[in-house]
């Protein structure tokens, strides 16, 4: 028989939202609610299979870490150790702080059972106990679901000891954040949670042979979890069976920027920019030049007819020169002068670094701040791009994690495509004939 074909575009009959299916329904975050609509089927099936056969099943999908670097998590379950003796721990990344990136939020506070079950899952697979939910400190609103969302599953028998009869048990606690960015950066996350200040630790180790407290530690993104839960109840050949031959499933993209209806819409991978922007979107509202992939770590694309028709999946976003990170989609306009844009970024990157190695601390926060905000001052000279330029090869590949090199994404890729307005910043002028600054 005729393998089926993959569902590529959400415009195919067969596509159904999963992960956002529940979002703005009535009490869809009360397990009354996700129990009738199903809820906790998954966790059956993976306590009928077994620990192995999760891991397999997860294999299988082709999932692919939803945080934006698209680790294959099949395969990053399958690093924790077996039968060690130790505690084994699962840990959700839910720290959504990158610019453009609104998705996370919305599944914690809607739908927090799909978290919860997609985390217990997890934690069977991994043979861990203990699972901690990591959370953006300002998401007060899904903090205060989860917890709820948590006692409601252990008076249910859905957490604690000997779960719904398997033997299993497992628990998740919820820490809050406290407003700093670098904490989604798994490792800076690892010693937050233990009261340290939240630096990262250096890679290798990997987080499975030593995590937190030194424990082995899995850590996935909100949306990983929550697709672990659909992949379980409807099977790893319904996830595969979608998006694109390397990029599985859906995702969920966020459009942000000048556009009639930004919002967040969950679309299968290969879904190209303009089905997103014109289709879903509503079109952008005046004339584009720039496309912010998947949040501002991502190299700028430019708005070209060629990038329109891109897909967005992470092979063809490769090929294009960025990356599908975390699905945040940010267009710029015409009328935003790109080195203003590029200097919000900078400042943020800036704001946001740890301090701990010279690179980061005296390479973005020091230099490279100083110089954009020459530039948008109407300061700049002859030779600033250049300079830029050589900074940013002093400072790349050179520090502690990825912080540094993704300040470098905008930087170098707006350099490339609108060098010209960096001239002309250079004579002391944002865009042509004025312009004006995005954040006035
Ligand atoms: P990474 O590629 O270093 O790692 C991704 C994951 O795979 C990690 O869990 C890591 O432990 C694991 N991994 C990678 N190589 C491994 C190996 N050899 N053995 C075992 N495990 C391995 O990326 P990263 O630094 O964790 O994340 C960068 C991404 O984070 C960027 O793509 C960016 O888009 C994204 N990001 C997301 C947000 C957000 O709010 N969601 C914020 C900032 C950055």
């Amino acid at each position: 028989t005729e393998a089926p074909k993959p569902i590529t575009s959400a415009k195919d009959p067969r596509f159904a939202p999963t992960l956002y299916a529940h979002v703005g329904q009535a009490e869809s975050w009360t397990l009354e609610y996700y129990q009738r609509n199903g809820g906790y089927e998954g966790v059956k099936r993976a306590f009928a299979m077994g620990n192995d056969a999760v891991i397999e099943e997860v294999k299988k999908s082709g999932l692919r870490g939803r945080g934006g670097a698209g680790f294959a998590t099949g395969l990053k379950w399958s690093f924790m150790p077996l039968n060690d003796g130790r505690q084994h721990i699962v840990l959700c990344n839910a720290d959504e702080s990158e610019p453009g990136t609104f998705k996370d939020r919305y599944l914690m506070s809607e739908d927090p059972h799909q978290l919860i079950e997609g985390m217990l899952i997890g934690g069977f697979a991994m043979r861990a106990t203990l699972g901690y939910i990591y959370i953006r400190g300002e998401y007060v609103h899904a903090a205060e679901r989860l917890w709820a969302a948590i006692k409601e599953a252990r008076a249910a028998g859905l957490l604690g000891q000997n779960i719904l009869g398997s033997g299993f048990d497992f628990d998740i606690q919820v820490h809050r954040g406290a407003g700093a960015y670098i904490c989604g950066e798994e490792t800076a996350l690892m010693n937050s949670l233990e009261g340290l200040r939240a630096n990262p630790r250096l890679k290798p180790p990997f987080p499975a042979a030593a995590g937190l407290y030194g424990l082995p530690t899995t850590i996935n993104n909100v949306e990983t979890f929550c697709a672990v839960t659909h992949i379980l109840k409807y099977g790893a050949d319904w996830h595969a069976n979608m998006g694109t031959e390397k990029s599985k499933g859906m995702k969920l993209f966020q459009i942000s920027g000048p556009v009639r209806k930004p919002g967040v819409y969950e679309l299968p991978l290969g879904t190209t920019f303009r089905e997103l922007i014109y289709d879903w979107a509503g079109g952008p509202t005046e004339e584009m030049k720039a496309i912010i992939p998947g949040g501002i770590s991502c190299q700028l694309l430019p708005y070209t007819e060629t990038i329109l028709d891109t897909p967005m999946d992470y092979e063809a976003l490769a090929a294009a020169g960025s990356s599908l990170g975390t699905g945040g989609v940010t267009l710029i306009p015409k009328s935003a002068s790109i080195v203003n844009t590029t200097f919000n970024s900078v400042r943020f990157y800036a704001h946001e670094s740890c301090g701990k190695c010279t690179p980061c601390r005296e390479g973005i926060s020091g230099w490279m701040v100083k110089m954009y905000e020459k530039l948008v001052r109407g300061k700049g000279q002859p030779g600033d791009t250049q300079l830029i330029l050589d900074m940013a090869d002093n400072i790349g590949g050179r520090s502690f994690c990825a912080l540094a090199d993704a300040c470098l994404g905008p930087v170098l890729s707006s350099i490339k495509l609108f060098r010209a307005e960096y001239d002309l910043a250079e004579q002391g002028q944002l865009l042509q004939g004025g312009g004006r600054w995005r954040d006035e």
